[in-house]
């Protein structure tokens, strides 16, 4: 970031992020493209610092700056606390990217209450807590973008009801916190991923070998093929892009 030429082509330079999960997986990689294109990241995890090391560690190599914070989605106080931590540092939120989530796979007369009410507060009260939060700190130009899934948006899954419940949920809410938003020049996607090779849905599984075939292109999608998409969304290039649902699942559901 030295070079003035390549400094002044930086999409999201003087920008802050804030991105949920962002130690492993998908969160890790849409962190590092959204530094990689200028700005400035914080992100949250939970489990795992020595994760959350090698992302902060791969950014700051590169020229980035970054803050990890540990917050639990499913706890509103911490979320609020990181965003509050998150302004108190960068000066400002730009972009919020909620990529936290998880999944557990079972049919509906097997899957625990806890269960349900445990994806239900990461993935529902997690992405209203983060974006009430964000956008009292968004300017003109803010960005949100969230991680729903196109499995359970565009088709079904077995076993994947309640998770599908928690996914489509972020969906219906977007709709409407367009409009709410879009008067103050701030926009909110959705980015729905196929089958994308994390911890959470590994590639060398028996699941992946049913998937593939069902794939238009084949394969697993990587982690930076969902970052590269968010990273076009939280752009100053995508203001003409709100309320919308982009798929971005090889054909998975083509
Ligand atoms: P992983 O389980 O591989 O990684 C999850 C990330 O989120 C980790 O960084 C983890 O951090 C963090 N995280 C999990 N729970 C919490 C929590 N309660 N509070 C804070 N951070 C948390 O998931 P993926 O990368 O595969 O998934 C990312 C998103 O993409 C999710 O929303 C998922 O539903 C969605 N998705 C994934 C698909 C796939 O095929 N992989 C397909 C469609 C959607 P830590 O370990 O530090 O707690």
């Amino acid at each position: 970031m030295n070079d003035t030429t390549s400094t002044q082509s930086l999409p999201l330079l003087g920008k802050t992020a804030f991105v949920t999960g962002g130690s492993r997986s998908i969160g890790a990689a849409i962190t590092k493209q959204l530094a990689a294109d200028g700005a400035q990241v914080a992100f949250t995890y939970r489990g795992s610092p020595d994760a959350a090391k090698q992302t902060i560690a791969d950014i700051e190599s590169a020229g980035g700056r970054a803050l990890a914070i540990v917050a639990d989605a499913a706890d509103p106080e911490a979320v609020r606390a990181a965003i509050t931590k998150t302004v108190e540092t960068f000066g400002g939120l730009d972009i919020l990217v909620n990529n936290a989530g998880i999944a557990s796979a079972s049919p509906i007369d097997q899957i625990t209450f806890e269960d349900y009410q445990s994806m239900l507060a990461v993935n529902v009260t997690g992405v209203f807590v983060a974006t009430q939060e964000a956008v009292r700190h968004m300017k003109e130009g803010g960005r949100i973008v969230h991680i729903g899934s196109s499995a359970t948006k565009y088709a079904g899954v077995p076993g994947l009801s309640v998770y599908g419940l928690t996914k489509g949920a972020i969906t219906g809410f977007n709709r409407s916190l367009a409009y709410d938003l879009g008067s103050r020049g701030i926009t909110v996607n959705t980015v729905h991923p196929g089958p994308v090779d994390t911890d959470m849905n590994p590639v060398d599984s028996e699941w992946a070998k049913l998937l593939i075939p069902g794939i238009a292109v084949g394969r697993y999608g990587k982690p930076n093929e969902i970052a590269s998409v968010v990273a076009f969304l939280a752009s100053p290039q995508a203001s003409y892009v709100t309320g919308a649902d982009i798929l971005v699942d090889g054909g998975f559901t083509s």
